[in-house]
């Protein structure tokens, strides 16, 4: 592993978490569709694909096997169990976004989080709430893509993983989808506008002004 990896490289680390159903997913997506220099890490899982995913897209779909073997390697950044599947984060993938300069989201839960944190305390960490438990039950039905009994389920572990916000820097809550969205860019735009950094973006602007 390693260390800090989000201060050695130029790109910055984001986490996404948040109980399943309060729109982290369309949210993140969303914001890639108008953003640049920014991108999701596609986590391996060994859930079931759902009616629409595809492999390498969502996720890279994989077994129980083979995802024992990856942490074996530790070829994972981070990784846990969630509604009885596995879940891990690449670590040479978000590594080389960042080394390319790129700013890389995981859209991971609180376990992983916790452990994504502990390596890189410099990472950035984003929590997102659903305006009600109705909301993200009707969001969870509506979505069509879980049975009851999953949906039953994800309404359990909400409020456990609910439980976690305060862990994390930025609480958003996505009731009205485009002010949520708004948010979290300009949680992004801040950073990059931040002395630091904008000292090294605009390095030949600087010169050529102050010449
Ligand atoms: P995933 O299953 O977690 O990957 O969920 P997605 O991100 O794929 O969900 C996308 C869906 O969300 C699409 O059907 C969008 O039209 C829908 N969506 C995005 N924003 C809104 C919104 O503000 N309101 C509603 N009702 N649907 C939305
Ligand atoms: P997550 O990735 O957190 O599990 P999704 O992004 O899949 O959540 O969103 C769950 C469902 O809620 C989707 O059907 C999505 O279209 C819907 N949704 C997301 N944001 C909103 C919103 N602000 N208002 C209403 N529905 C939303
Ligand atoms: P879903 O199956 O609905 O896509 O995701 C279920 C849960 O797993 C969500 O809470 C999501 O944040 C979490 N998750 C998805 N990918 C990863 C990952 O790579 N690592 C960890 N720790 N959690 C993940």
């Amino acid at each position: 592993m390693t260390a800090n990896i989000c201060n050695a490289l130029s790109g910055h680390l984001y986490i996404v978490a948040a109980p399943s159903g309060a729109g982290k997913t369309s949210l993140v997506k969303a914001l890639l569709d108008r953003s640049q220099g920014v991108t999701v890490s596609v986590s391996h899982t060994t859930r079931a694909m759902r009616p629409g995913e595809a492999d390498g897209v969502n996720y890279h779909f994989t077994s129980v096997e083979n995802f024992q073997a990856m942490q074996s390697s530790a070829d994972f950044l981070e990784s846990a169990e969630v509604f009885g599947n596995f879940y891990g984060t690449s670590q040479k993938a978000v590594e080389q976004q960042l080394a390319q300069g790129t700013d890389v989201i995981l859209e991971i839960d609180w376990q992983g989080a916790e452990q994504v944190r502990r390596l890189n305390p410099d990472c950035t960490g984003i929590f997102i709430l659903p305006p009600s438990q109705q909301a993200l039950r009707e969001r969870l039905n509506n979505r069509g893509q879980d049975s009851e009994e999953i949906i039953d389920a994800r309404m359990a572990e909400a409020i456990s993983e609910m439980s976690h916000y305060a862990e994390f820097d930025y609480l958003l809550v996505n009731d009205d989808f485009d002010i949520a969205l708004n948010q979290l860019d300009s949680i992004i735009i801040t950073r990059r506008l931040q002395l630091q950094n904008q000292a090294i973006a605009q390095k030949g602007l600087l010169q050529e002004l102050l010449a």
